[in-house]
């Protein structure tokens, strides 16, 4: 990973309540030494209503876990009922929002504008997105999957500045691992996080795309993440699943062992 400091999150969705982010937040703690935690970053992205509870928990034990949300309205701040703005997600000490993630592509039709959008106004506020893309299963069928993605990469990036993107996430997830138990084998990660890589070289120069991270996502546990990341272009895992489970995200927190 050429000194990328891997990246493993953990995507909640709308699972944990504030009580049970506490306890899931204490066991990770626990389940991490100080050594893991200079081996990777080690993010959790719980649902809006559990942030406060993280923030407490973290900022009182001074843990080495950052937290972010799962989405940020593209609008700074007004009439829009419902959304959460990244200068509110800011003032609660997240360092990260997913932006895109293909749950939101496909039931609230987010496309790649509004996820530049959303991914911008992340940036704003010193918050890093973490850009998801990745193909359906379709599209992976007809052998499209690497296009597709680039095309997501494009939209998703239009007119972020060169300094922006190197501190940034991409998040490659084909829509057809996620959440199935169906993992793209650790050649099928790398393929496409390899052709993300080189579009950034394209769009940026190659310092860019040397720097920037790139996690997988889709069906990640314990089991497979060693193979993952064994990959010259995987940088982390974007996990949804296991990461509910202390045991299975600790272990593949500590994927080298
Ligand atoms: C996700 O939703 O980002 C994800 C990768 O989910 P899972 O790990 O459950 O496939």
């Amino acid at each position: 990973n050429s000194g990328r400091k891997p990246l493993m999150a953990g995507n909640w969705k709308m699972n944990i309540n504030h009580l049970e982010a506490i306890r899931l937040v204490q066991q990770l703690a626990f389940g991490l030494k100080e050594a893991d935690f200079d081996a990777v970053d080690v993010a959790v992205l719980p649902p809006f209503t559990d942030l406060r509870s993280v923030q407490t928990l973290v900022d009182a034990d001074k843990l080495d876990i950052a937290y972010g949300s799962q989405d940020v309205s593209a609008h700074a701040s007004g009439a829009y009922t419902g959304e959460v703005s990244g200068a509110l997600l800011a003032k609660l000490g997240c360092s990260y929002a997913i932006v895109g993630h293909s749950e939101r592509r496909q039931y609230h039709h987010e496309d790649d504008a509004l996820v530049n959008a959303k991914a911008k106004a992340a940036i704003a506020n010193d918050i890093t997105p973490i850009v998801c893309v990745g193909e359906g299963l379709e599209v992976r069928k007809e052998g499209r999957h690497v296009a597709h993605t680039l095309a997501q990469i494009d939209g998703s990036l239009d007119k972020i500045p060169a300094d922006r993107v190197r501190t940034l996430v991409i998040a490659y997830e084909p829509v057809w691992a996620i959440g199935t138990g169906e993992v793209a084998t650790p050649a099928d990660a790398q393929e496409v996080c390899a052709a993300i890589r080189g579009r950034l070289a394209e769009l940026y120069d190659g310092e860019v795309a040397a720097e920037t991270r790139i996690l997988y996502g889709g069906s990640v546990k314990g089991g497979n993440i060693a193979g993952i990341m064994a990959q010259a272009d995987v940088d982390g895992a974007l996990v949804g699943g296991a990461s509910l489970d202390p045991g299975e995200f600790v272990k593949i927190c500590r994927y080298r062992d």
